[in-house]
């Protein structure tokens, strides 16, 4: 699809547009075009940007997953269609797994979303057909099914996208949940240990370069970042942030494009 450069929502239009390509190549469901457009929304909210608390947030996430002993990337189908070689990237840096969880499970998308990551660099995919034979109590849904030598033992879980109740089962069972999602009220951001209010496709890459950074830090170091974290604070911040960007931008005078 040919956007013009000059587009006020270029930027936008075109993360659409992998999504698409998501659905079109079966990774991406229904259900996912419309759980996108809930996060567009809260994107427009807090100005299409990384905000300070997001960037808060995304230290001490690099710095848990720094010092974690098994860190599992979960990965559902908008994560794998907007950043897969992110996703790569950052498993990687952290030596941790990638594994497939959806909520609409069926093994043609399992096995469409571990070869896409393949296709952008991952070596191995956990979570696919008999792998993820293990199930985590306190879920109904398809979501519960995780895999032995991934989610099941992680210390660290990150959850893009996450539904709120997987990420509030997680939790039950004892991880540390950082979740990335636009919308400061959802269930996930507030169940999560630490919550990144941003896009993933701004997410993302800059969690990556902060494991790299941070890589450098002592132990002891790492520590500190994560013990003087707080997340309802951080939350707090991001709807407040919102408040009163509102506020100004209803101050201001209308003007069209
Ligand atoms: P919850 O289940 O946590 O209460 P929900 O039911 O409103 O939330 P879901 O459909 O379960 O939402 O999950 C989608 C979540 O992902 C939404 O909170 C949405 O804001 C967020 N989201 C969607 N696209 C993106 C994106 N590109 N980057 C970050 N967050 C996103
Ligand atoms: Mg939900």
């Amino acid at each position: 699809m040919y956007i013009p450069e000059n587009h006020p929502r270029r930027e936008s239009l075109l993360i659409r547009e992998k999504i698409v390509e998501g659905f079109k190549r079966g990774i991406v469901v229904p259900e996912g075009l419309i759980a996108h457009g809930r996060g567009e929304c809260f994107d427009y909210l807090i100005g299409e940007k990384t905000q300070y608390f997001a960037e808060e947030a995304t230290r001490a996430a690099a710095a848990a997953l720094l010092l974690a002993k098994h860190p599992v990337i979960s990965v559902n189908g908008n994560t794998a269609a907007l950043v897969p070689e992110h996703v790569v990237r950052l498993a990687e840096e952290i030596g941790g797994y990638i594994e497939v969880n959806l909520f609409y499970r069926t093994r043609e998308r399992e096995e469409a979303i571990a070869s896409w990551l393949k296709k952008h660099g991952a070596k191995e995919v956990l979570g696919v057909g008999d792998d993820a034979s293990a199930t985590i109590p306190e879920l109904f849904s398809e979501r519960r099914r995780v895999s032995p030598r991934g989610i099941l033992i992680a210390d660290v879980v990150l959850v893009p996208l996450e539904d709120g109740d997987r990420t509030e089962a997680l939790r039950k069972i004892g991880k540390t949940v950082i979740a990335i999602d636009l919308n400061p009220l959802s269930r996930t951001a507030r169940a999560a240990n630490i919550t990144i209010v941003d896009n993933i496709v701004r997410a993302m890459p800059n969690l990556v370069e902060k494991v790299r950074e941070l890589k450098r830090k002592t132990k002891e170091e790492l520590k500190e970042i994560v013990e003087g974290y707080d997340n309802n604070k951080i939350l707090a911040e991001a709807l407040r942030f919102i408040k009163n960007r509102l506020d100004e931008l209803a101050r201001s005078k209308l003007t069209l494009f």
